[in-house]
């Protein structure tokens, strides 16, 4: 078992984070999730998300092929297929979900020896800044977010470990680090 769930409150920067890891280690392993969502410009079905209809992700959830999945800023689903998670492990990958909170507690409950990583920003200042900085929307729409975002913060104790994001280089080194430092993945 070597699967490391990343997570963290909204706009801290997994994404990025996930994309540094991609770009510098290959021989960690990405779950390909489902969305619902449309694509957006330059995203390839198959390699970003699977772009399944609201049907097909439907009928995934009630073939029970996914391992976890969530309706992600009351907008779309997001799933993680099952098969190819449990692919991975049984080939010995480095395997990583990066996911919304939601999600990382349904894995918890069906793979409770995973390693769970939370993202932190490096302050509250930090992660309002990059929530309200754009300024493009209202105030209640802000408020909302960072309502939001404290009950996310606050999630942090539920994890394995905490990975402060005040870097992006360092902090996918720290997360592959992390991955590598158990020879038997994750058995406690
Ligand atoms: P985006 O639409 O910007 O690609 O992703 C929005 C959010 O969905 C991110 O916070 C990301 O972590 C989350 N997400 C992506 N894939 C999954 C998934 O398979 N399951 C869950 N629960 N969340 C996901």
């Amino acid at each position: 078992m070597r699967l490391t769930v990343l997570a963290g409150p909204t706009a801290v920067g997994k994404g990025t984070v996930a994309a540094e890891v991609r770009r510098r280690y290959p021989e960690v392993w990405f779950s390909v999730s489902a969305t619902t969502r449309a694509p957006r410009p330059g995203e390839i079905d198959g390699v970003h998300y699977f772009f399944v209809s609201d049907a097909d992700f439907d009928a995934m959830v009630e073939r029970g092929e996914m391992l976890e999945w969530a309706v992600v800023h009351g907008r779309a689903k997001y799933g993680t297929p099952r098969g190819p998670v449990e692919a991975a492990l049984a080939n010995g990958r480095l395997a990583l979900l990066e996911i919304d909170l939601q999600g990382a507690r349904q894995v918890r409950a069906s793979m409770p020896q995973a390693h769970f990583v939370f993202l932190a920003p490096p302050s509250w200042e930090d992660l309002v800044e990059r929530l309200v900085g754009r300024g493009t929307e209202t105030a209640e729409e802000r408020d909302r977010r960072l309502a939001t975002a404290r009950v996310e913060l606050a999630a942090a104790d539920e994890f394995d470990t905490t990975i402060v994001n005040d870097d992006v280089e360092r902090a996918a080194e720290d997360l592959v680090s992390l991955m590598r430092s158990s020879p038997n993945g994750n058995e406690p």
